[in-house]
């Protein structure tokens, strides 16, 4: 997380937020406050050189009210249990924003992937997944890919997990279609984003065509709402990734940008490797221009309480989980800047988690085009819902979003009892 503000107390304000409009008894507050179960285990793994790393796993259990715990495994060096408690939250709203049978857990392990050979990371993950093994399954916790994890962990994870007990594709998301993943899981978080955007911009009166936008992070995510976006008309002056900014106020080839950082022997290159008709920024630069719309998508906290004051742009959309602090939230909401709250904006690719999830159940998959059309229905319902919820009360998108998931959260706790 980018921000001296720790993640848990925005993720405590934004519930307690929605909590003050709802009608809710203390003991429920509490419930809804703390985590199901965490767990922290250590990981030792012998290296490729004979050597031992000593590692720590950790899988936070936020909340199953409405179904199996659901939620992504992040490889970091920085993580700590209290990043994946706040995550872990996030992803039972945002579960529940979106309608989908589940709740919300978040884990990982906190190591530098790029520090690890293969056979190295291959061996932490399966000893994670072992270790984890009673927790976790399709009707239990069902882990995806994260910051640090893809496909490739995934099919590490299912190999790990279906062992001893047959195959079970569903103990996990994110797979490589060759194992079950469904086609568009790649795209769908970076289309979802687009969607919403494209939505609010509407709502809020930006013409899309011709709209400035700013990207920072043009990773998985970030890479897909630019190429979408710019179909759909706008002007992307603006996209970083952990080396620099690149900027052109007339707009940059988004297309010819994605081709050249690909174009490094199936490595990726880095933004400050290119060369081009544009300037070169920094990444705190990027947040400060002055576009129509800005998209963080790319680590928590960016957005703080140092840099709030100098945001200039007139939405914006967390693309990445929680890359608005809270205390920066209040003050741009009080400067009328709109923002379009993660649970919602970047809630695709949960979303093609669960149509995943279910394809692996029925043993069939679907085609790319049909996930895409059930995403794009269900993020335009969750939308709808949440634009009404604004008019209706006179709410900010983030409240409204909050009060629609923990108000669903409150009622299957209460039938199902305690
Ligand atoms: P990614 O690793 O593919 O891309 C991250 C991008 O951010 C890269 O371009 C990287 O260079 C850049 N970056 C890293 N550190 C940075 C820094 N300090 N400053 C500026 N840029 C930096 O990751 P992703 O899958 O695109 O995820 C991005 C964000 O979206 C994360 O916060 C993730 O939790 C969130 N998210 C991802 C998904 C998904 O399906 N991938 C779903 C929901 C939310």
């Amino acid at each position: 997380m980018g921000s001296k503000e720790e993640p848990r107390i925005s993720c405590e304000k934004f519930l307690e937020d929605a909590l003050g409009l709802l009608d809710v008894s203390q003991e429920m507050r509490q419930l809804l406050r703390s985590p199901y179960r965490e767990v922290c285990f250590e990981l030792p793994l012998k290296r490729d050189d004979g050597s031992t790393s000593l590692f720590h796993g950790y899988r936070v259990q936020h909340n199953q009210s409405r179904g199996p715990f659901k939620g992504g495994l992040r490889f970091h060096e920085d993580v700590k249990l209290g990043h994946f408690v706040a995550l872990g939250e996030i992803m039972t709203w945002k579960t529940s924003l979106l309608d989908l049978p589940f709740g919300g857990a978040k884990g990982g392990i906190d190591c530098n992937p790029g520090e690890l050979s293969e056979a190295e990371l291959e061996t932490l993950t399966k000893r994670y997944t072992q270790r984890l093994a009673m927790l976790i399954g399709p009707d239990h916790d069902i882990p995806a890919p994260d910051m640090g994890t893809g496909p490739r962990e995934m099919a590490w994870i299912l190999d790990a997990f279906t062992h001893h007990k047959g195959f079970i594709p569903d103990v996990v998301t994110g797979k490589p279609i060759e194992l079950g993943g469904a086609k568009g899981r790649l795209e769908a978080t970076g289309y979802g984003v687009a969607q919403i955007t494209a939505l609010a911009a509407e709502a809020e009166g930006i013409e899309l065509e011709g709209a400035s936008v700013a990207i920072q992070g043009i990773g998985n995510v970030g890479s897909f709402a630019a190429k979408r976006l710019a179909e759909l008309g706008a002007k992307i002056v603006a996209v970083s990734d952990s080396s620099c900014g690149l900027y052109h106020k007339e707009g940059l080839d988004i297309e010819l940008l994605l081709q050249q950082l690909r174009r490094n022997e199936g490595k990726r290159r880095k933004l400050s490797e290119l060369s081009g008709d544009y300037q070169q920024i920094s990444n705190e630069e990027l947040l400060e221009l002055p576009v129509d719309i800005l998209i963080p998508s790319a680590i928590g906290g960016v957005i703080n309480e140092e840099n709030a004051g100098r945001v200039e742009a007139k939405m914006i959309v967390e693309a990445a989980n929680m890359p608005v602090t809270c205390t920066a939230d209040a003050a741009l909401v009080a400067r009328g800047i709109c923002i379009i709250p993660d649970i919602l904006a970047n809630s695709g690719g949960v979303t093609v988690s669960y149509l995943e999830w279910v394809q692996n159940r029925q043993r069939y998959q679907w085609t790319k085009e049909r996930t895409l059309e059930e995403l794009e229905e269900r993020l335009a319902r969750a939308w709808s819902e949440v634009q009404q919820r604004v008019r209706e009360q006179q709410l900010n998108y983030r409240l409204a979003a909050y009060t629609i998931a923990v108000g669903r959260i409150i009622r299957a706790i209460n039938l199902r009892g305690f």
